[in-house]
């Protein structure tokens, strides 16, 4: 199946079990926001659990807030992003759609990376066994040709947005005749600055309104409460705040499901360290963050370190974790070194004293900082596109099976009477009654048997227990497994232990110590 069709089919799955409606669907939608559903809620809510047990409870030194989506406005000139959290935008004339200049240049550069790609896939086909990629990339005149074309453009494409030279964004555009992908014109406006922070009043007069922002990340509140923090919590250096919350971005292109939305959730994690330490903490925090993302056994292939060559003005190091998503490897994760930018920044503009006295060292500082930052959505379809397939069976029909990490499956088990009568239903509830108080456990009577499997299936639970008149006689039910469809009979008190063993969070999080 095309990629482009397969993501099309996960869309419509997401809405047709429960995951993810767009927002206010009835008045046909808001372009870029959506609403989880029954499932998606508790799929999201796991992945949340996940990242927080693993940085609080498994880390001594992080502990987390949770702090307000509006602050001081003067955080953001503090931050950065009242001057500067701009995306270059640029609009076709015939088309009147709007793209991200930067993004439609990224887009020529990756053509000749696939340029590249294509010819080395062939040439490995062709010489089999013997083939030597790397001397093949090295020697190869067409191979080389494309790299020195991307390179041009690469080198003038950075210079451009280094020094944030708009008309010369547009000059490369021209100049490489990329053409809009909707009108396939040539036909572009100049190209503008654009700030991607929502801004709103607060106050109830007019007058005496102020100006606040919908945070375009959660990582300043965590800044502004540092000293909160450090003191009450007496933490001392290395020590890190985590937070889960909303963030908001004006994004202008807004594609591809929920991987791009204007309201978003992330998840991030500030390391404080003391300065010259920072790169050493950087690798760390590099290898437990890949670590956490693989413990999911979604495959190891699927990931990627993508590390930045240009590096914003405070970042001394910085990589993205990227994901094998329908549409290619995408970031899920950022990991930067930020200096002591943000602190630093803070101290200058509130005229606090912003540092800490490490009673080791005998000194105060600003500390440096490695942050962590993973959005919820995209780590959400990062799970569940690569969960989805369309099974081909034996006996000719097919499955739609999710096949989530079982500890994040919204339901751990569907209990299912064989028939609505004969006392089967009231054992059903008995077996519930024992689950519920650990696992999230659904009834369903309703249908056939193959049909309750097939729905359970395509929601991605990962047991269905069935009741039936055996059952009444010598307590024992069948349990079928979501990945093998195998089944098995086994005694009601073993059922916790069978569920333990698969789909708890523990045994998820022990594989990261
Ligand atoms: P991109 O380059 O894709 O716009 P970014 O580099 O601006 O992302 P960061 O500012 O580093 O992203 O934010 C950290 C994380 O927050 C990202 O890795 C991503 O998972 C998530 N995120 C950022 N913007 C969005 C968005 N508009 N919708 C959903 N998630 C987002």
């Amino acid at each position: 199946m095309a990629q482009e069709d397969l993501f099309k089919k996960i869309v419509a799955h997401a809405k047709e079990y429960g995951f993810v409606f767009p927002s206010s669907e009835i008045y046909d939608g808001l372009s870029a926001v959506y609403d989880y559903g029954q499932n998606g809620v508790e799929l999201k809510n796991n992945i949340k659990r996940y990242w927080w047990a693993a940085m609080t409870q498994l880390h001594e030194n992080i502990v987390g807030i949770d702090s307000a989506i509006f602050m001081h406005p003067t955080i953001w000139k503090a931050s950065g992003h009242v001057d500067a959290f701009n995306d270059p935008l640029i609009d076709n004339r015939d088309s009147k759609k709007r793209y991200r200049a930067d993004v439609l240049i990224e887009d020529e550069i990756a053509k000749y990376d696939e340029k590249i790609d294509k010819e080395v896939a062939k040439a490995a086909k062709k010489f089999g066994d013997s083939f030597d990629e790397k001397l093949y990339r090295e020697t190869n005149p067409r191979v080389l040709e494309h790299k020195a074309k991307r390179d041009e453009l690469h080198a003038r494409f950075a210079e451009a947005m280094e020094k944030m030279d708009l008309e010369g964004l547009r000059q490369i555009i021209l100049d490489y005749g990329i053409v809009c992908p909707i009108s396939g014109t040539k036909n572009w406006t100049e190209v503008r600055q654009f700030n991607l922070m929502f801004s709103t009043e607060m106050g109830s007069t007019a007058d005496g309104a102020m100006k606040v922002y919908l945070r375009p990340e959660t990582a300043q509140g965590i800044f502004v409460n540092f000293l909160n923090v450090q003191k009450t919590g007496r933490m001392r250096i290395p020590f890190g705040i985590a937070q889960i919350g909303k963030a908001f971005r004006n994004e202008i292109v807004a594609r591809q499901f929920i991987f791009r939305m204007r309201e978003f959730e992330q998840m991030e994690m500030q390391f404080f360290v003391r300065p010259g330490e920072e790169l050493e903490w950087f690798a760390k925090w590099k290898e437990t963050r890949l670590k956490w993302h693989k413990a999911l056994g979604l495959g190891d292939a699927k990931y990627r370190f993508h590390d930045h060559e240009k590096l914003a003005h405070y970042a001394n190091a910085a990589t993205d974790i990227e994901f094998l998503m329908p549409f290619g490897f995408k970031e899920v994760e950022g990991i930067h070194s930020r200096t002591d930018f943000d602190l630093g920044n803070h101290e200058k503009f509130s005229g606090k004293k912003i540092q800490y006295f490490d009673p080791e060292l005998n000194k105060s500082y600003t500390p440096y900082v490695i942050e962590t930052s993973i959005g919820v959505d995209r780590m959400f379809l990062s799970i569940f596109a690569s969960s989805y397939e369309e099974e081909q069976l034996e006996n000719g029909e097919t499955r739609v099976v999710l096949h989530l990490p079982a500890p994040l499956a919204p339901v751990k088990a569907a209990v299912m009477p064989l028939v609505r009568k004969d006392g089967l239903p009231d054992k059903a509830r008995e077996i519930i009654n024992m689950l519920r108080f650990d696992y999230n456990v659904q009834y369903d009577e309703k249908d056939s048997i193959g049909k309750r499997y097939r729905r359970q299936d395509a929601v991605g639970t990962p047991f269905c227990i069935t009741v039936d008149h055996q059952t009444l006689e010598d307590n024992t039910v069948t349990v079928r497994h979501r990945d093998t469809m195998e089944q098995s009979r086994v005694a009601i008190d073993e059922l916790p232990a069978i569920l333990n063993k698969e789909v708890s969070m523990t045994e998820l999080l022990k594989k990261l110590l």
